[in-house]
């Protein structure tokens, strides 16, 4: 018998692996800009396989790719009719992965981009959204469900009372945007508060914000509620003046003509890129600071979850290829290697 998402914190953290859709963005699979996972219909292998790739590299949890599989975004790109299909597909794959190790199946809500606070007509739309897709989660047999990357308190709260209906345990993470507060105006650690109050089982943040500029928020909610708490920020060097994705530029005068509004956001983020070893340093910080559920959002590669798990104390099966630079033809020192090379190290 699997252990559940709520024994498993009990013990220590859980890692998740998100950022489906940056990564199949990036190797061709879906188009940045609407960012709809219509991979998961047109090439569900590619699903599949990166799934994979996160078990291999230590993920605790397949997250089903539901991310903006919702109506608002369908309707966007006209293929509502799809809307079931995409979810049920997406549940399936994250299923049968999960079930290749001992990984969890977890269900995905997020932001609906429909919600308007006080306005009921609003309310009701975004909760018939979240409905329908905790309803497929739920007959997919999903372990526990996560509502993400939403910045709005009445958002979330719509979302969070949807899946206690479920009795699933349930994972609720907000976005903080450039304001470092959430759009209803209240903070993300009293927005937290609220959130725990209303049952919720883990409470946190999750993409938008690099390591340097969520944490000090996260240990902020760390410190207001006594349920779990979730971090998974986006693998960027955000700073104090640019402290979300969406608000890097590019520094470098020579490359700064070619990016298109010199918005570096979604697909020229490159040169921000965090190193495997500053995210090997995030996962011992939040362990430390007595965080718990632990991932990396949107442009997090498995190397990235690999460094996460390795730092944890973890050896996933991806490990047996970590690097050992022992071996290198002239930074190495193996005694096989040619000595000349390794004299020359210094000049490369
Ligand atoms: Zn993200």
């Amino acid at each position: 018998m699997k252990q559940g998402l709520l024994e498993r914190l009990a013990a220590g953290p859980v890692i998740c692996a998100e950022g489906y859709l940056f990564e199949l963005e990036r190797r061709g699979y879906l188009q940045a800009g609407a960012y709809v996972p219509e991979v998961v219909l047109d090439f569900p292998e590619q699903v599949e396989n990166l799934h994979r790739d996160f078990l291999r590299a230590g993920s605790d949890v397949i997250e089903a790719f539901t991310y903006y599989a919702h109506r608002e975004k369908l309707r966007l790109i006209g293929r509502e009719n799809d809307l079931e299909p995409m979810n049920r597909q997406a549940l399936a794959i994250a299923r049968k992965v999960a079930a290749e190790g001992d990984a969890l199946v977890a269900g995905n809500i997020c932001n609906t981009n429909i919600y308007e606070a006080g306005n009921k007509d609003s309310a009701r739309q975004v909760r018939a959204m979240f409905e329908e897709q905790v309803g497929w989660a739920v007959d997919a047999g999903v372990d526990f469900i996560v509502a993400e990357t939403i910045s709005w308190l009445g958002e979330a709260e719509i979302a969070l009372d949807v899946i206690r209906q479920t009795k699933l345990p349930s994972v609720v993470t907000f976005a903080l945007h450039r304001q470092g507060e959430l759009r209803d105006k209240v903070s993300a650690a009293e927005g937290a508060k609220k959130i725990e109050q209303l049952g919720a089982d883990v409470v946190g943040l999750n993409c938008i914000r690099g390591i340097r500029t969520m944490m000090p928020y996260v240990k902020q909610i760390r410190d207001a509620v006594k349920i779990h708490v979730a971090a998974l920020p986006v693998p960027y060097r955000t700073t104090t003046a640019e402290p979300t994705f969406e608000s890097l530029t590019e520094k470098d005068p020579e490359c700064q003509h070619c990016i298109p509004d010199r918005r570096s956001f979604p697909v020229a983020l490159d040169p921000f890129q965090a190193t495997r070893y500053e995210i090997a340093e995030f996962g011992r910080e939040a362990q430390a600071l007595g965080m718990n559920y632990l991932g990396v959002c949107c442009g997090a590669g498995p190397h990235h979850i690999r460094a996460l798990a390795e730092a944890l104390g973890r050896k996933p099966a991806a490990s047996r290829f970590s690097p050992d630079m022992s071996k290198h033809y002239a930074y190495g020192n193996d005694t096989r290697l040619k000595q000349a090379n390794r004299e020359y190290a210094e000049r490369l």
